[in-house]
């Protein structure tokens, strides 16, 4: 066995009802003493919670989905005002970009509390936005020192926006199986978040008030979270990235569709991943445990009911093929990747 695997340095705390607590512990573990809060305006009723008492010299609600410049500006400019050294992101993936950005530049550490199940406060990925064009980059800077979850804040998101981001989970998981720098860690990390995401989304889908799910969909994402960083973008994640480009199509729902099509053209090829995937999802085989919870969750099955043109099924296909990862379990050529995007596109059952 030869494999090299980074584990990154974060501490993790799970305390369902108990985040302000949790949070109170962290920051004193840093010693800080002046603490910017970064929570948007739908965030912030939750970040008031749990920054009750905290030494908090300044909230921070101007935030933007994928971290426009400006806005990363507007942040760090603030930071120094106010003299902070700690950052406490409260929120999802858009409010812990933010409080990246501001690391990123400033070195000042963040602790994260996650309210969605996007997963960036597992990863050392930044993101920024100039003139509509998305850099991203890698940094240890921007990796949060600690993460509270409390699966109490996330009960207010609502049902759609939950399986939305938990099937976005669930497909970092699948795709670390067979991406670039798989390895057994990641592995075994990603088919525990399968089995954690499979047991708590149905249920959050049923009942959004109910703890049981969260818990269990929130620890699934984290798990993902950390696979996907350490494994890198597979097949799928290469796919959906193309389609978000060329069509702007949602994001989440684009998973969604893709991933069925994607597992059932690679595990022909992946016998190990397929057993420990089906195992994972309960199922005699892993495609029948995907298609089982997409059925339970009611997601959208065709890229043509998201919007997609059928003429772009051809230029989807070569630039998947362009991008697709040396390494991909099947064999990937135009014609097999031109028929799983027009199997996705029509909706068919995947094959
Ligand atoms: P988001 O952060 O944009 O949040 C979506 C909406 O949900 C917002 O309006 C927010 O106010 C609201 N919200 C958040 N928590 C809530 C709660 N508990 N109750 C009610 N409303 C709540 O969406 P997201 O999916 O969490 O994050 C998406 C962003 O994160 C994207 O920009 C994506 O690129 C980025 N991301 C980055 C990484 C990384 O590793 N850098 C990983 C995953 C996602």
């Amino acid at each position: 066995m030869r494999f090299v695997h980074d584990t990154l340095p974060q501490r993790v705390r799970f305390a369902t009802g108990a985040a302000r607590e949790g949070l109170a512990a962290e920051i004193d573990a840093l010693g800080a003493r002046r603490v910017m809060v970064v929570a948007g305006a739908g965030e912030w009723d939750l970040a008031d919670r749990v920054t009750a008492g905290l030494p908090v010299v300044h909230h921070h609600d101007d935030v933007v989905m994928h971290v426009p410049v400006e806005v990363a500006e507007r942040a760090r400019a603030a930071a120094a005002a106010w003299d902070a050294d700690i950052l406490v992101s409260v929120g999802g993936g858009s409010t812990t970009g933010l409080a990246k950005a501001v690391a990123l530049s400033t070195g000042l550490p963040i602790i994260a509390v996650p309210t969605t199940y996007a997963g960036s406060e597992a990863t050392a990925v930044w993101g920024l936005t100039e003139d509509s064009v998305k850099t991203t980059g890698t940094d240890a800077r921007v990796l949060p020192r600690a993460i509270v979850y409390d699966a109490a804040l996330t009960l207010s998101l609502p049902a759609g926006l939950s399986v939305a981001s938990g099937l976005n989970a669930l497909a970092h998981c699948v795709d670390s199986m067979w991406a670039p720098r798989t390895d057994p860690i990641n592995q075994a990390l990603a088919v525990e978040g399968v089995r954690a995401l499979q047991a708590g989304l149905p249920l959050v889908g049923k009942d959004p008030g109910a703890l049981e799910g969260r818990e269990q969909a929130l620890y699934g994402a984290y798990l993902s979270a950390v696979a996907f960083a350490s494994a890198g973008s597979g097949l799928h994640h290469k796919m959906c990235h193309v389609l978000g480009g060329m069509f702007n199509l949602p994001h989440a729902q684009t998973h969604a569709v893709v991933l069925p099509h994607v597992l059932a053209f690679n595990v022909p090829f992946a016998e190990e991943a397929e057993r420990r995937l089906a195992a994972a999802f309960g199922s005699r085989t892993a495609v029948e445990g995907l298609a089982w919870l997409r059925d339970e969750l009611g997601v959208p099955r065709s890229l043509h009911d998201l919007g997609m043109p059928q003429e772009g099924v051809g230029a989807v296909a070569e630039a998947v093929v362009a991008a697709a990862p040396a390494g991909n379990p099947a064999p990937v050529t135009l014609e097999a990747i031109t028929e799983l995007v027009r199997n996705a596109w029509e909706g068919a059952d995947p094959r």
